[in-house]
């Protein structure tokens, strides 16, 4: 690496770290301005397509929670990056393959994006078989878009009875990625509503362009990339 280059990684890990900054400090504006206590609310890293030396600086600030959308990708770049904070935890926030399971268990803290009864099934015998046991969090399809991952709000109750009936799964969360080109507020709300009704305290919902709407909604978690690492399509 020549001078430029290192100058270059420099000024890009200082521009990420005051985005970094800036992110917190609206989570505290948006947590307060409703009476909440702005550590309620945990910023998960939206870390999809950043490489280790994008995410390092990050740790290194002390930002812990990151969310990954596939397994794979997670397996290659996490092993190494926990070794700098092994208190990092993983989340994983895209669609799970079945047969994806075995590694999601092994490698995720939290997994929110449990959507189908197959799923369910399999999760519940690798967490038996690996005595490890990530939390879970369901994810609903709030604008019942078909080509969209998630259980219809229709659905839900009988799901997250049969999640525990069946399956024996504990189930801590709910999920959800609104439509595009939507407004986000509804969607927020309808998932506040369902786990108010379930006894549910975690909600992993609002992303860069909405996380303060999310928080006035009640999130527990927001899901934040391009606000954080600039535009994925730049690097
Ligand atoms: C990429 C992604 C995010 C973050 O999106 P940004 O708009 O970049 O903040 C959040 N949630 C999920 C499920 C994602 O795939």
């Amino acid at each position: 690496m020549n001078q430029s280059d290192d100058h270059g990684a420099e000024s890009e890990s200082d521009a990420l770290l005051m985005r970094l900054k800036a992110v917190r400090e609206n989570i505290a504006r948006a947590a307060l301005s409703c009476g909440r206590d702005p550590d309620s609310v945990t910023l998960v890293a939206a870390s999809k397509t950043q490489d280790g030396q994008a995410i390092a600086p990050l740790i290194k600030a002390g930002q812990i929670v990151f969310g990954e959308n596939r397994v794979q990708e997670a397996q290659s770049k996490w092993p190494a990056l926990r070794a700098l904070n092994p208190s990092v935890e993983l989340r994983l926030i895209g669609p799970l393959q079945s047969n994806k399971t075995r590694d999601a268990v092994s490698l995720f803290d939290v997994i929110e994006t449990l959507d189908r009864p197959s799923l369910a099934r399999a999760l519940a015998s690798e967490i038996q078989r690996q005595g490890r046991q990530p939390r879970l969090y369901v994810e609903v399809n709030t604008g019942a878009e078909p080509q969209k991952a998630g259980v219809l709000p229709g659905e839900i109750d009988g799901f997250l009875l049969a999640c525990r009936a069946d399956f024996g799964l504990a189930v801590t969360g709910l999920m959800c990625v609104p439509p595009v080109g939507e407004q986000a507020s509804p969607h927020f709300a309808l998932l506040a509503k369902i786990a108010s009704r379930h006894g549910l305290r975690e909600l992993s919902m609002g992303m860069s362009t909405d996380y303060p709407l999310a928080i006035q909604l009640g999130a527990t978690h927001v899901r934040v990339g391009t606000a954080l690492f600039g535009s994925r399509s730049q690097r």
